[in-house]
C-alpha cells in the first residue's frame, strides 16, 4: 500500500501488528485510529491482501506489507488453528527484516520505533521485539473472561482432552462457567498441537509490557481484578474500541455507503424492535443439516429476519448460493415471511438500527460487545474457542440473552425467539441490555473508565518511548 500524503503527527512511532481475520482486524484498526487521535504516528503491518470489508484509512497511517507465501484466510473452513500456526511460522523473518529496514532511514539515520502493539495471536512478534529491543504491548481482541478461562485451563494440567462426563460440571473457580464453556478450539489438529498453540498465545500476553483489552470494567470488573491479582503488568481495558474510536472524532462522521446498504434500507421498512438479525460471524462453518434447521426455526418463528448467509457458512460449499440448499417447502414458507438475505451486513449499523429486536449470534467477542453496546438482546449459539465463554456470560452472568445448547434444532430456535420477543422473560432481558448500553455510554465519556484507562495508556507508552 502506498504511503503518500500521510500526516506525521510528530508523536512517538508505534508499529501495529494485526491478525488478518475480520474479528481481529476491526478492533486493531479502531485502536490505531484512537492512538492516532492522541498524537501517535502509526505504521500498520499487513500480512494479507486486505479484504474489501477492512476500511484502511489511507491518510492516517503508514503501511508495510509482509508477504511471500503466507497462508490465505479464505481457506480456513471453520478451523483457524492450522492457519494461525502457519502464519506465525512464516511471518517472523519478514517482520524482522521489515522492522530493521524501517528503523534505518535512506539517509542512514535511525527511525525510532517506540513500541510494537501486536494481536496476541501474532506471537511471532515476541522474539522480534526482544531481538530489536523494542517494548511490546499486546492487544487482546477477546474478553477478559476468556483469558481467565485459559488460565484455568492451563492450571488443570493434562486437561485436554476433557472427558465427556466432566462437561456439565461447574468450574470450582468460577461456577458461572461449566467445563464445556472453557475456551477450546475445534481443530482437525491433534489436541497436543492445540494446547501448544493456546499456551504460546497466552505466554506472549503474559510476557508483554502491558495488555490492552477490547473490553471494559462495567462488563468485566471481577475478571480484571482476578487477572490483575495474578499478573503484574499494567492492563488497559479501553473498549469497546469501535465506539471509543468514534467518540474520539472531533468532527461528525459523514454518511458512508454502509449507511445506505440494502440491509439498512430494508430495515427502514420494518417495525421497531421486530427484526431478528442472524449472523455467525466471519469464520464459523456449519453443516448443511444445521443450516436447514436454522432456516426452519427462523421461518417458523414468524418474526422478520435479516440473515447473513456468507459464502463458506456451510462446510465445503464455498461460493454457491446457499439458499438453494433449502427444501421446496422451506423456500415457500420463507417467501411468505419478511426475510432478507445478505452475504455481508454492516453489522455495527445494523445493530444500532431501531428495527432490530434481537441478535442470533455465534458470540464472537466483537459481535457480543457490539450487541451489548446497542442494548440488543442475544440468542447465543456458540461454536468454538472464546464463543462459549462469551455465550455463558451473556446468558448467565449479564443475563442479556438466552443460550441454545449444542445441537441446532428448529424447535429450540423457535422457542428461543419466542422467549426473547414474546414472553415476559424477554422484557426483563431487554431491560438489562438497555442498562448495559447506558453504562457503556458513561464509560466512554470524560472521566469514564475507558477514557481514564486510555489516558493512562497514552502516558504509559510515552514513558516507554523516552
Ligand atoms: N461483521 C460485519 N458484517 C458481517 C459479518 C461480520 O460487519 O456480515 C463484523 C462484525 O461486526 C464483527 C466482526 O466482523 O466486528 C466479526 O467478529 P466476531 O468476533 O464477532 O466474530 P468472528 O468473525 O471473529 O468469529
Amino acid at each position: 500500500m502506498e504511503n503518500k500524503g500521510i500526516r506525521r503527527t510528530g508523536g512517538p512511532h508505534l508499529v501495529l501488528v494485526p491478525c488478518p481475520l475480520q474479528g481481529h482486524m476491526n478492533p486493531m484498526l479502531h485502536l490505531a485510529k484512537l492512538l492516532h487521535s492522541k498524537g501517535f504516528t502509526i505504521t500498520i503491518i499487513n500480512t494479507q491482501i486486505s479484504s474489501h470489508h477492512h476500511h484502511h484509512p489511507n491518510d492516517l497511517f503508514f503501511y508495510e506489507s509482509i508477504d511471500g507465501g503466507l497462508p490465505d484466510a479464505s481457506s480456513i473452513d471453520g478451523d483457524v488453528v492450522p492457519f494461525l500456526l502457519e502464519l506465525n511460522l512464516k511471518c517472523r523473518e519478514p517482520f524482522r527484516d521489515c522492522l530493521a529496514r524501517m528503523m534505518v532511514r535512506v539517509d542512514g539515520s535511525r527511525d525510532h520505533v517506540s513500541c510494537i502493539i501486536h494481536d496476541s495471536a501474532m506471537y511471532f512478534s515476541v522474539s522480534v521485539a526482544d531481538e530489536l529491543e523494542i517494548p511490546r504491548i499486546v492487544l487482546r481482541t477477546s474478553s477478559a473472561a476468556t483469558f481467565y478461562g485459559f488460565s484455568l485451563l492451563f492450571k488443570r494440567k493434562g486437561c485436554l482432552p476433557i472427558q465427556e462426563d466432566q462437561m456439565e460440571e461447574a468450574l470450582e473457580e468460577f461456577p458461572t462457567l461449566r467445563v464445556k464453556d472453557m475456551p477450546i478450539f475445534k481443530t482437525s489438529y491433534q489436541e497436543a498441537k492445540e494446547e501448544i498453540f493456546a499456551t504460546t498465545i497466552h505466554n506472549s500476553t503474559m510476557t508483554a509490557s502491558a495488555i490492552i483489552w477490547n473490553s471494559l470494567t462495567c462488563l468485566e470488573q471481577l475478571m480484571f481484578k482476578n487477572i490483575q491479582e495474578n499478573h503484574l503488568v499494567p492492563i488497559f481495558p479501553i473498549g469497546p474500541l469501535h465506539k471509543h474510536s468514534k467518540a474520539s472524532l472531533t468532527t461528525k462522521p459523514i454518511l458512508t455507503k454502509e449507511d445506505h446498504h440494502p440491509c439498512i434500507v430494508w430495515l427502514d421498512t420494518q417495525t421497531p424492535k421486530s427484526v431478528i438479525y442472524v449472523s455467525l460471524g466471519s469464520l464459523v462453518a456449519i453443516s448443511e443439516n444445521e443450516f436447514i434447521e436454522m432456516g426452519w426455526g427462523l421461518a417458523n418463528s414468524d418474526q422478520p429476519i435479516l440473515w447473513v448467509v456468507r459464502p463458506g457458512l456451510v462446510h465445503g460449499s464455498n461460493g454457491s448460493n446457499l439458499v438453494d440448499l433449502f427444501p421446496k417447502e422451506l423456500n415457500e414458507l420463507m417467501s411468505k415471511r419478511a426475510c432478507k438475505f445478505t452475504d455481508w451486513a454492516p453489522q455495527e449499523q445494523v445493530l444500532a438500527h431501531p428495527s432490530i429486536g434481537g441478535f442470533l449470534t455465534h458470540n464472537g467477542w466483537n459481535s457480543t460487545i457490539e450487541s451489548i453496546c446497542e442494548g440488543v438482546p442475544m440468542i447465543c449459539w456458540p461454536c468454538f474457542g472464546d464463543q462459549r465463554v462469551n455465550a455463558r456470560f451473556v446468558s448467565h452472568f449479564w443475563r442479556v440473552g438466552v443460550q441454545l445448547e449444542d445441537k441446532l434444532e428448529r424447535e429450540d430456535i423457535e422457542s428461543a425467539i419466542r422467549r426473547l420477543m414474546v414472553d415476559k422473560e424477554g422484557k426483563k432481558i431487554r431491560g438489562r441490555a438497555i442498562q448495559f448500553k447506558e453504562k457503556i455510554g458513561f464509560s466512554l465519556r470524560q472521566g469514564g473508565s475507558s477514557c481514564v484507562f486510555l489516558d493512562n495508556l497514552v502516558d504509559f507508552i510515552k514513558t516507554k518511548s523516552n
